[in-house]
């Protein structure tokens, strides 16, 4: 969890309820990492919460502060026009550190090295329904890489120029697009233009080897070439969406249908009726993300079913 001292009593309650719905039959180690240093309060409250071991990591500057090579000149102009255009954290600067270091940057951290998968948790989100079986040996045995649960639209002012840098890495480098990629999830046109589609990142289970790998680290490091974190507002859900979209075969992702969860204002209700009975699920179908218009779960499943 990348949490700030200030979210702490959100935090305990996520973390709460992850342990209640399943990490107390199984104690997998927790994680928080933060730019400035946890306060004794915050280790305190969390250490009484947890089932297994946890423990708290301070981020390195360089991979969370705008670099020095970003022209500040334009990143302000950037911001203000967001604002003026009343953009979701449109002025934050800090905001656009925290999806870089998502993007890129977490799992390089020292402390995050010895791992191979991880659960990506909020403060203030919930988990809806008991999870009894384990989604990191399921994911494992399954060979995936990337594990979701709700799939929205992103707010294109964000990422103007996104899809012009991801066309111009694939140009460059075609020997990193998997056979039976995701394009078509990600694009109406067969590659032309991107549809907003993603994965949303604040619930992510994913297997840090392949953002470490050659083809992903070559793609971030040219997004940040072109100080779009900075410039625009790329968001680390459009980012991992379409690196793990185009650089992974489609079926090394998953939907976890099973998985209850809740990040305001959007939710995942599982869709079946006896898995909600049996998971002793809290959240009602009907608020479910999946069944709006602006949800991509549709796209996603065709795609699947397309050979
Ligand atoms: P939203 O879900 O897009 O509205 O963004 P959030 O405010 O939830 O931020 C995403 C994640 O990054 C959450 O886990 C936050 O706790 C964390 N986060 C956001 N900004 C900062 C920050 O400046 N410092 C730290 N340490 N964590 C942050
Ligand atoms: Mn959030």
């Amino acid at each position: 969890m990348l949490v700030r001292n200030s979210e702490l009593e959100n935090a305990v309650a996520s973390v709460k309820e992850l342990e209640e719905r399943f990490n107390k039959h199984y104690g997998y180690s927790w994680l928080f990492l933060n730019e400035v240093p946890f306060t004794d309060e915050f280790k305190g409250n969390m250490s009484s919460v947890v089932s297994g071991s946890l423990s708290f990591g301070l981020i390195p500057p360089e991979h969370w502060y705008q670099p020095e090579w970003i022209d500040e000149e334009k990143a302000t102009a950037s911001r203000n026009q967001m604002v003026a255009e009343n953009v979701i954290y449109g002025g934050s600067v800090s905001y656009r550190n925290m999806c870089r270091f998502n993007s890129g940057f977490f799992y390089h951290h020292p402390l995050v090295q010895k791992y191979k998968w991880y659960w990506r948790v909020e403060p203030g989100v919930h988990f809806t329904c008991n999870i009894e079986s384990d989604p990191f040996v399921y994911m494992e045995d399954n060979n995936k890489i990337y594990g979701w649960t709700i799939s929205p639209h992103e707010w294109p002012k964000t990422v103007t120029t996104l899809w012009d840098a991801v066309k111009e890495f694939v140009d460059q480098n075609p020997q990193y697009v998997a056979a039976n990629n995701s394009m078509n999830y990600l694009s109406a046109d067969g590659g032309n233009t991107y549809n907003m589609c993603h994965f949303w990142s604040n619930f992510e289970i994913a297997n840090m080897e392949f953002w470490r790998g050659e083809a992903y680290s070559k793609f971030f490091d040219h997004l940040e070439s072109k100080g779009g974190f900075y410039y625009e507002r790329w968001g680390d859900a459009p980012v991992h969406s379409i690196g793990a979209g185009l650089f992974a075969p489609k079926d090394q992702i998953h939907f976890f249908d099973n998985i209850g969860y809740q990040h305001d204002p959007l939710q995942h209700c599982p869709r079946n009726a006896a898995v909600r009975r049996a998971m002793k699920c809290s959240c009602k179908p009907f608020r479910s993300y999946d069944y709006r218009g602006e949800s991509c779960l549709r796209k996603w499943e065709r795609v699947m079913k397309t050979p």
